[in-house]
Parts: structure tokens; sequence; C-alpha cells
């Protein structure tokens, strides 16, 4: 079968494998159809030295596929249905598995994908366990962009921030792909949106996908205008994902009381900031890194009532290492899908 190894630094290998034996007990064997790029794929394409993982690695942390057989002690799935697949082989037993908060597992093995393999690749075993069910109606090329894009977003906003209806919430570079959704999903549920994007084709795009107020970051202060859009008072909600010298913008757009959720730190990863505006002003920061497996669920499930991810561009396999280099570029607005 055909598996995508990452071999070294920025060194893809389309590679054959053996397939997998048949699914052992309580696992399932999934035909994967279509894997959706991150902004993790390139930071392990691009090489981590602080990573614990050992290369070559199938590369491909999220995905839908298809049931092709079923092991014993398995009961929720059969051949040919829809699934998509948890992005961690967590344990199923710790305190945080049992509640359902499998990105808090105290067991886990490493992100599918980043520090152990992951899913591109024609055929794999997982258990059933770490199996979503995709809702009819809902295709493989949408579904691939649940298990990280979406469910990390409903994770955010919904678990961290709290996002309720009728809030103004500032989406950071909401040109990219958990930008996209988020705009989508506040606007949903009737928040105001204002989000900032690098250029004025962006702008246009998010304004189409119902973002109230866009501000192009590269030429204008998006602090200034957020705190002018609201009256001087602030947002109540900033989705950030970039970091670096934006961060302390990000805090600025606040209002007392305010939240801030983050889940990544693609423009840097040390920020500084000023502790006595932390406290006086009452803020709260929530880290975020994946998501429960309601949240994959509720996200397929938004899915199949309408709301679906923005797609940049669609590439087979072999043009795998062409969709990391667009997603590198920063042209992207929105997701990334590679056929099988
Ligand atoms: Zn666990």
């Amino acid at each position: 079968m055909r598996a995508l190894q990452l071999a070294g630094d920025r060194k893809l290998e389309l590679v054959d494998l053996p397939a997998p034996p048949p699914p052992g007990e309580g696992e399932v064997q999934v035909a994967v159809k279509a894997v959706a790029l991150n902004h993790l794929d390139l930071w392990g394409f691009r090489g981590m030295a602080f990573a614990k993982r050992k290369l070559p690695v199938v590369v491909g942390v999220e995905a839908a596929g298809e049931i092709a057989a079923v092991g014993p002690g398995t009961s929720r799935f059969k051949p040919g249905d829809k699934v998509v697949m948890y992005g961690a082989q967590t344990c199923g037993h710790c305190t945080a598995c049992r509640e359902g908060r499998d990105n808090l597992c105290e067991n886990v093995t490493g992100i599918m994908g980043f520090h152990v393999d992951g899913f591109a690749r024609d055929l794999l075993n997982t258990r059933e366990r770490l199996t979503i069910p995709v809702p009819a109606g809902v295709s493989m090329r949408d579904a691939a962009c649940a298990p990280i894009g979406f469910s990390t977003v409903e994770h955010m906003l919904f678990d961290n921030a709290k996002l309720k209806p009728g809030e103004t919430i500032l989406v950071q570079a909401g040109g990219s792909g958990i930008g996209t959704v988020a705009i989508r999903m506040a606007k949903a549920i009737g928040c105001t949106v204002i989000t900032t994007v690098g250029d004025n084709e962006k702008a246009a795009k998010a304004r189409a996908l119902g973002a109230d107020h866009v501000i192009n970051y590269k030429t204008e202060r998006f602090e200034t205008i957020t705190r002018k859009l609201t009256g001087k008072k602030g947002v109540d909600v900033v989705f950030e994902h970039v970091g670096g010298e934006g961060f302390n913008g990000s805090l600025l757009c606040l209002k007392r009381g305010g939240r801030l959720v983050t889940c990544g730190s693609t423009a840097g990863p040390s920020v500084q900031f000023n502790l006595m505006q932390l406290f006086q002003q009452q803020y709260k920061i929530f880290g975020s890194f994946g998501a429960s497996m309601r949240n994959i669920s509720d996200g397929l499930a938004k899915m199949a009532n309408g709301l679906l991810p923005v797609i940049d561009m669609e590439v087979q396999l072999a043009d795998f290492e062409q969709g990391l280099k667009r997603l590198e570029s920063r042209a992207v607005f929105g997701k990334i899908v590679v056929h099988f």
C-alpha cells in the first residue's frame, strides 16, 4: 500500500509499505480517503529539534476514510461506513480519557503524523474507541477537516472561551484554516466578528464569509481599529493562534474581564506581557490544544447542517508537498485537502 513518509527535514517520500494485518480485538481497519493539512504538518516538515520522534514517520495529522474491516469485540461500525479518526493514541483508562477529555490523556503516545505514524497511507488499523462516525451528506473532503480543524475551534470557542451569542470576538488571522472556521462558528451563533488578514484579497473573502469588520494588519494597527469599533471598550473574546509581536496587541483588544484563547504561535512562541495589565484588567487567558471526542462529533454535526469548511485547494497524494508549500507561503485561505 502507499504511504507518505517524512524521512528527514523537508524530505517526503512516497513509499510502498506492507498492508496492515486484519484488525485485532477492539480495532477497525480504515481505508483513508482524504487528509487535511494543518500547521502541525508544516512544523513536522521543517523539523523540530525538541520533538521526540523517530524518522521515518508517516505524515498526515487529520483524515477521513471508510471502514474496510472490523475486528472482534467491535460493534459500532460495518465495512463501508464513513469515519474520522482521533489524532492521538490516547489510553482510554485515565481520568481524563474516562471523562471524554482525551486531549488531557496522561498516557498519550504522541500526535499521529507528527510523533508517531499518521494518516497519509492507504490503510491503517485503529481502536474503535478513537473512531467517530461521519453523518450522512458530509463529503470525505469536508469530514477530513473535522478531527483537528473544526474540533480545535469548537474546543477553543465553546469549552474554553465560552463564547456566547451576541458577544463580540476578534479572530486573528481570519484567512487561516482555523480562522475561517472560527468566523463561521461565531457568526452562526450571532456574534459580531472582527478579523485580521494580511492582504486585501483575503479581506474580501473574509467579508464574504460573514465577518462584520475586516482589518488588514499590514496596513493598519488592528488594536487601534478594534478599540475604535467597540467604542473603546474592547472585545469579549480574542481567538489567538499567531503569538509573536501581535500577542500584546491581542491583549489590548480585550475588554475588562475579557477572554483570550490561543492554540498556536506561528509568528513566534515567546512573548513578554505586563502582569499588572493581566490582573488589573482581569483577563482570562486559555491555552487550548486538541479537542475532546465530543468536539469532533459536534463539528461533524455542524457540517451536516451546512456549516462547511472553506477549502483553499485540493491535491492528490503525490502533490502533498505542493500543498505544504502553499500553507507555508501564507497565500492560503481556508483548508488544503489531499485526496487518496
Ligand atoms: Zn488517557
